[in-house]
């Protein structure tokens, strides 16, 4: 176990540092050992501060002994200058950050690795202290620089063209674990709100690992504290959230955090959806509409994105795009046409250019504008559907051939 004066609050900095460490050095067997000493799980015994919501923290402060004011002075710290160490609280007397920094810690993800694009995107492989790891990659646009987190590590469904759904483990992704992300994020971009006007990071999608809907209530309290004036400030219309269509908890997700709303519909009938997005068996195309027309907050001003993947011979004819115009009429809605990213193993082709420009043509005339994304970051694997991490559990064949080793 690690002693209440070391720990966690340490290990930030130690992850900048492996980072930049990892960028100088090449011998392999350099690399080989700073990626073993990333993967250690962490063991400290302080209570985290990150990603508890406000009243939380007040009133873990105030149990604490500490006035009221006090959690605000850490929501400053925490949230609009990225502090880390309790010492640089200079408005907080010597005795009190000691007092906190025994008790209390400020957590980062750790990262194993930072991949950069040809094209800008980052990609980071972070871990958590239990070990598991999940990614998160930033995209850098002219006018928005978005950051898309993952909310689990893994997923439980299993789109058949996705990655992540390959990965066997799975565990929801804690409030400090999301928020974490965007934390760390800010961390390596120096894009603190302290750091002034020009924020690199405008924007956050939960279009990465998992399934948000279900692990809500961990996104909900990271994305309140995300959008918390006082701290990392995020508008709620600048957050997105992208369901493969967990119908019962849409409702609650608009009343409650109030985000935009993308679908990844993929498929215009049940037969195709029910084989490209597994989950439709349970809440089919029909429920998945119907509770889109009824997203709170919807309207032309905030529309809501249909995400449809582009799969040759599979879902791209242009008759699948008259069925798509019609099937969402009435919704005030957005049209994202996501070229295919093919991932090591995958049993899908991308449509060609030329063909999913047809398509999107058809979408166009309905009066659906620039629907097609361009994919990024494909260089590195961070375009849509291509994250994944090694986190697995063994499963009993492997456990045995572990145990002969
Ligand atoms: N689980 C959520 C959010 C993460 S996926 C969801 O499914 O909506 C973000 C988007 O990428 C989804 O629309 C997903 O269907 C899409 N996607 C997954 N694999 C892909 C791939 N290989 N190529 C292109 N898009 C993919
Ligand atoms: Fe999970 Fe989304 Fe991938 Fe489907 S597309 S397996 S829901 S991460």
């Amino acid at each position: 176990m690690v002693a209440p004066d070391r720990g966690i609050a340490h290990v930030p900095a130690m992850s900048s540092t492996l980072t930049e460490t990892l960028s100088e050095i090449t011998p392999d067997a350099a690399k080989a050992e700073l990626y073993a000493f990333a993967a250690k799980p962490v063991v400290d015994p302080r209570r985290d501060l990150v990603g508890l919501e406000r009243s939380e923290l007040e009133a873990v402060i105030t149990e604490f002994g500490l006035p009221r004011f006090r959690a605000n002075q850490l929501w400053h710290w925490i949230y609009h200058r990225g502090a880390v160490d309790f010492d640089l609280m200079t408005n907080l007397a010597k005795p009190i950050r000691a007092l906190l920094a025994a008790s209390f810690r400020i957590s980062r993800p750790r990262v194993v690795s930072r991949q950069d694009s040809s094209d800008g995107t980052i990609k980071w492989l972070l871990r958590f202290d239990d070990g598991n790891e999940a990614e998160t990659v930033f995209i850098p646009e002219d006018d928005r620089g978005t950051l898309c987190i993952s909310s689990q590590v893994g997923c439980t469904l299993t789109c058949s063209f996705c990655h992540t759904g390959t990965q066997r483990l799975v565990r929801n992704l804690t409030a400090a674990e999301v928020v974490g992300q965007v934390l760390l994020a800010l961390d390596e971009l120096a894009g603190f709100p302290s750091a002034g006007v020009n924020r690199r990071l405008t924007n956050i999608v939960l279009m990465g690992m998992g399934e948000p809907l279900y692990n809500f209530e961990n996104v909900a309290s990271a994305m309140r504290i995300a959008m918390d004036g006082e701290g990392l400030a995020l508008s709620r219309r600048r957050i997105t959230l992208s369901t493969s269509g967990v119908v019962p908890m849409m409702a609650r997700c608009g009343a409650e955090i109030g985000v935009n709303l993308a679908i990844s519909l993929h498929g215009t009938t049940d037969e195709i959806r029910d084989e490209l997005v597994p989950v439709n068996r349970k809440w089919p195309i029909k429920d998945l509409l119907d509770a889109c027309r009824s997203y709170p907050g919807v309207n032309n001003a905030r529309r809501i994105t249909f995400e449809y993947v582009m799969l040759e011979g599979v879902n791209d004819s242009l008759e699948h795009a008259r069925q798509l115009v019609a099937l969402i009429k009435g919704i005030p809605a957005k049209i994202n046409l996501i070229p295919f990213n093919p991932w090591p193993g995958s049993a899908y082709e991308c449509s060609d250019p030329d063909h999913i420009e047809r398509f999107a043509q058809v979408l166009m005339k309905a009066g659906y504008a620039s629907p097609v994304r361009t994919p990024r970051g494909r260089d590195i694997l961070a375009a849509c559907g291509q994250l994944k991490s090694e986190s697995h559990k063994l499963n009993r064949r492997e456990q045995r051939a572990v145990a002969a080793e």
